[in-house]
């Protein structure tokens, strides 16, 4: 059963959101010997690195790949790789203008994406299925209150969800922020991605790698979560829309988005499919990032917003952010 958790008397951190962003602050505050509490609204914990079984199929269907840009990163994933919980899946190639062949790693999580969180939270203090709804400070303490009522609090916090969700919880929790901050929080904008889900009657014509990128059209990508190993036993495929073709169709009726992606996926996969969700992620990927590794918004008792809006995109962007937060979090204790 879930309890309220006071950590205000000790150095503490408050961490909302069990991304990949949270769990890197989480457990580098918990390597230095700080007491964390993680909260996600979510029943498990990884955020957009999401794995979803339905049926007798088994998909990734937000973030499939991420990719390295920096050697501070590949260290994070040469260690998932050693803990089994990461492989490298193909290559891309690129010409570039010293006329050299560049090759790049995507990188998978294993046997899928979420293993690389429900690693990450092992040990840690996380308690998911329960949405905070309200923030506030007092007694040099930010505290926090839960949709299923509980109050928990810590000597400083940190935010991860997408950032309009954070703006929507300052704003509903009546916390100010300097006006320069709250613009710059208010200009970063995620694409959507519609995703479809589908089980397929036959294996489907994809490439041997199991991924197949687009260029025009209404696809982004077409992934096969049985080549990929997620889904050994069904013939299962990820379909994600183009940013355009998402933000356009968010509010369409499942049926008509189905039967528009199937349109463009069936030519291609040459086979026909047995049953489909549609899930809308309303926050796939950030357009164009926020310089910043993360912003703090408040000092004594400090308060940061962190997650993948801030540096670098994607998951390393994200992974990278949550370290920073940590990091700023722990000088603010000495
Ligand atoms: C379809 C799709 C395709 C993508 N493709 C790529 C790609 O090719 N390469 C790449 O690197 N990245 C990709 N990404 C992006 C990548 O998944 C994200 O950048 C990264 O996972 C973000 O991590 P995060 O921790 O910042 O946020 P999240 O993973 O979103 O974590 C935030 C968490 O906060 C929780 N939360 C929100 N509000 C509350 C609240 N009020 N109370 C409690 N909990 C709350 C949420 O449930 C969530 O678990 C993709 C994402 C999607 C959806």
């Amino acid at each position: 059963m879930a309890i309220d958790i006071s950590l205000e008397r000790e150095p503490s951190c408050l961490i909302v959101g069990a991304g990949i962003a949270g769990l890197m602050a989480a457990r580098e505050l918990s390597r230095k010997g700080i007491q964390v509490l993680v909260l996600d609204k979510a029943r498990g914990v990884g955020g957009r690195m999401a794995t979803r079984r339905f049926e007798d199929a088994v998909f990734d269907h937000g973030t499939q790949y991420f990719t390295s840009s920096s050697p501070w990163f590949q260290a994070r994933i040469a260690e998932w790789i050693d803990d089994g919980i990461t492989e490298e899946w193909f290559r891309i190639r690129t010409y570039e203008m010293d006329a050299r062949f560049v090759s790049a790693a995507r990188y998978r999580g294993k046997p899928a994406m979420t293993s690389i969180p429900k690693l990450l939270a092992t040990g840690l203090n996380v308690q998911a299925g329960d949405r905070v709804t309200r923030l506030w400070s007092e007694n040099n303490c930010w505290h926090v209150s839960t949709e299923q009522g509980l109050h928990h609090s810590a000597s400083t916090c940190i935010l991860t969800p997408p950032v309009p969700q954070t703006l929507e919880l300052l704003a509903a929790s009546e916390i100010e922020i300097e006006s320069s901050m709250e613009e710059a929080l208010m200009d970063l904008v995620y694409e959507p991605c519609l995703t479809l889900l589908a089980i397929c009657e036959a294996t489907p014509t994809l490439p041997e790698d199991g991924v197949l990128e687009f260029e025009r059209g209404n696809l982004r990508r077409i992934m096969d979560n049985q080549r990929k190993g997620i889904s050994p036993d069904v013939p299962a495929i990820t379909i994600h829309a183009t940013g355009a073709f998402s933000t356009i169709h968010f509010s369409t009726d499942d049926e008509t988005v189905v039967r528009l992606l199937l349109e463009e996926t069936l030519p291609i996969i040459r086979c026909g499919v047995r049953s489909w969700q549609l899930h809308r992620w309303r926050y796939s990927q950030i357009l164009t990032p926020h310089p910043a590794s993360f912003l703090q918004l408040y000092d004594r008792p400090t308060l940061a917003v962190a997650g993948d809006a801030f540096g670098v995109n994607g998951v390393e962007g994200a992974a990278r952010s949550g370290m920073e937060a940590a990091n700023m979090i722990l000088r603010s204790f000495s």
